[in-house]
């Protein structure tokens, strides 16, 4: 009979205890490795299915509010859409006040001489051979009939627009009130943009007119090629008119913009989002957007 020695003994269960030990920590250490990755791809996978993608950004303007009454139906749209009211016109204090009541972008909708004279010019217009007490007269008494104006942009404006003199007297005027000014572009040789930047106005300019031609055939069209603008160049700005048919478009289509990933947004927020104030005019976008003016403008 062999004599076991304990040390012997021993030794072996130390042995088959750390073998045990050395397995079950590499088990641990792999079921954690494996448990991890499963955790990764699952986060990935999340993270792939919430992917955030950076909307485009749309703003409308309706142009020519305050000679009608029915222009207040407009206010049943979102509040993203900006009013532009003309000066002294019947309704366009009351106007103002409700759309600011709403919390909606207002603007004056300023009259600025065009190169046609024009009856559809209206009161409060600013016209080039007024010297600069005059225009600061005219454009004050402007701003103060249409309450809660934040901003301007030009009712017609061809003549006005082009030449820089009256521009520069004007755009002082509107830096010292700390107003934006939108370029309608109811000329292809407009020059707001450039003498706005040049004063440290926050300035963009229209892309579309929505409805120059009162038809649903044609606003439709319009309203596509507004989205499609805005989807190649990351935001684009429309405007449209107190027509029946633009309202029944909008109030049907708005809602439809999300499904393109595109935010409408009032022209306060659409100036801050497109950061116009720094930047100079994109060349191409201004190619672009001078063969536009081919169509005809209001
Ligand atoms: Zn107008």
């Amino acid at each position: 009979m062999y004599l076991i020695c304990p040390q012997f003994i021993s030794d072996i269960l130390r042995n088959i205890s750390r073998f045990v030990f050395m397995g079950v920590l590499w088990w641990s250490v792999s079921a954690a490795t494996m448990l991890g990755m499963t955790q990764a791809a699952t986060t990935a996978a999340n993270d792939s299915a919430t992917t955030f993608v950076k909307p485009s950004y749309i703003s409308i303007i309706i142009d020519d509010i305050g000679y009608k009454h029915g222009d207040k139906r407009f206010t049943q749209l979102p509040k993203e859409i900006s009013f532009a009211i003309l000066p002294h016109a019947h309704y366009s204090f009351d106007l103002g006040l409700a759309a600011g009541e709403q919390g909606r972008d207002v603007m004056l909708h300023l009259p600025l001489e065009s190169i046609v004279p024009s009856g559809q010019l209206g009161d409060g217009a600013l016209m080039t051979y007024m010297d600069r007490a005059e225009l600061q007269e005219t454009f004050a008494s402007a701003l103060a009939s249409v309450p809660n104006a934040i901003g301007i942009n030009n009712h017609m404006g061809s003549k006005f627009t082009q030449l820089s003199g009256p521009l520069y007297a004007l755009m002082d005027l509107v830096a010292r009130q700390q107003l934006f000014f939108i370029d309608s572009r109811t000329t292809p040789f407009s020059k707001v943009e450039s003498i706005a930047r040049q004063k440290g106005i926050e300035t963009a300019r229209r892309n579309i007119f929505l409805d120059h031609v009162t038809s649903a055939d044609f606003i439709e069209r319009q309203f596509k090629q507004l989205i499609r603008q805005a989807q190649r160049n990351g935001h684009a700005l429309a405007i449209g008119h107190p027509h029946d048919k633009t309202l029944a478009f909008l109030l049907q289509n708005l809602p439809l913009l999300k499904q393109h990933n595109i935010q409408l947004v009032g022209i306060q927020d659409y100036l801050y989002l497109t950061d116009t104030k720094a930047k100079t005019p994109n060349p191409v976008m201004q190619t672009e957007q001078t063969a536009l003016q081919t169509a005809p403008l209001p």
